[in-house]
């Protein structure tokens, strides 16, 4: 079988040039364009304003969706996530979470990860392969539909995370792609600087992106104060060690841009990595590469069979407090839609909660 050109992978000049090949001018790659990215259609039967023998010529080398949405899990605080495949049938999720300011949608780049955090759902169902660029822009399209109706215009700004299933900086190209693609101001038009994306430590990943003009804050996972815990809750460590991933760290923020953020990100996990100890090893670590960057507390978010359990409300705000007294800003983020497996570390394709309507 052919393989159809997904639209959604091409960028505006590309879809130009690939509209050009079946001898059509370029106005009608902008119109194509526009109904894909900006009106947000999923079908080439929704084009109506396409003569239908292009919508035809179209239809036999190309397809605009490549997704199949089979669940939609609704939580009780607004959280959405969808439960999508692959035209080879393998897992995407998205989540999509409503703010009173603005809207954050979690995208994933991978289905499945290869990395073992042992603290991940995710991580349990291995790699099945990285994502393409289309599927990416897709989960964002899906999202969107879902929240406000197609092609209808977002009530808030919208932010995307790349802290779905995966690891963003193991598909990095697509990744960037995928990015652009979702910057046109023809289409989508959320910025780079409205996306965060979120690594375990992909070193020379880190290194790259800091020489990116036009790139999405970062944030670093880190999980644990020392190697020798690190080793044991995020294996990738054992290839880039904290002593190389915090100097890589340190280049980034050397490149950081007026406005830019940086944040780490520390998932904390009761009687494990939570102690007070643990909060002055963080600090000091972080002090002595001189990086002033401030920390996201992550409550762990029970996920069986994980055999690690949420750090207590006063473990957190004396972990915190111990941070802020050395001059760190830290933060506690609050956790969306646990109850239908939304939250961090919990995606890992599961159907126990309630779909709702698809
Ligand atoms: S936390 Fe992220 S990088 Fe680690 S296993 Fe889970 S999805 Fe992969």
């Amino acid at each position: 079988m052919i393989q159809r050109q997904h639209l959604l992978a091409l960028t505006g000049p590309e879809l130009v040039s690939f509209i050009g090949e079946l001898g059509e001018p370029a106005f009608r790659a902008r119109q194509v364009f526009a109904a894909l990215h900006h009106r947000r259609l999923r079908s080439f039967e929704e084009m109506t304003d396409l003569p239908k023998e292009l919508r035809a010529k179209l239809d036999s080398v190309a397809t605009p969706s490549t997704l199949n949405i089979e669940s939609r899990y609704l939580s009780a605080d607004g959280t959405r996530r969808y439960l999508m495949k692959t035209h080879d049938g393998l897992p995407v999720e998205t989540v999509f979470i409503p703010e009173e300011r603005r809207d954050t949608i979690c995208f994933s780049s991978q289905s499945g990860c290869p990395l073992q955090c042992s603290f991940c759902l995710t991580a349990q169902l291995g790699l099945l392969r990285s994502l393409t660029p289309g599927e990416i822009v897709e989960q964002v399209i899906v999202a969107l539909n879902d929240a406000y109706g197609v092609g209808q215009k977002p009530q808030h700004g919208t932010n995307l995370v790349g802290m779905g299933a995966g690891e963003p900086f193991l598909a990095f190209e697509s990744l960037m792609k995928a990015l652009s693609i979702i910057a046109d101001p023809n289409g989508l038009h959320i910025l780079p600087n409205r996306v965060t994306v979120s690594t375990a430590g992909i070193v020379p990943r880190i290194r790259e992106l800091a020489t990116v003009s036009e790139r999405p804050h970062l944030a670093v996972s880190l999980g644990a104060p020392t190697d020798e815990q690190r080793n044991v809750l995020m294996p990738i460590n054992r290839k880039w060690p904290l002593a190389e991933l915090l100097g890589a760290c340190k280049e980034f923020e050397r490149s950081l841009k007026r406005g830019e953020r940086f944040t780490f990100e520390y998932v904390m996990l009761r009687d494990v990595n939570d102690s007070d100890e643990h909060a002055r090893q963080l600090a000091n670590l972080l002090n002595r590469h001189e990086l002033r960057v401030k920390v996201n507390l992550i409550p762990h978010n029970a996920a069986e069979p994980l055999p690690y359990h949420p750090s207590s409300r006063r473990r957190v705000e004396s972990f915190k407090s111990i941070l802020e007294a050395k001059g760190l800003p830290a933060f506690v983020r609050r956790p969306r839609g646990q109850d239908i497996f939304a939250a961090c570390g919990q995606l890992a394709a599961r159907r126990e909660a309630n779909p709702a309507q698809v």
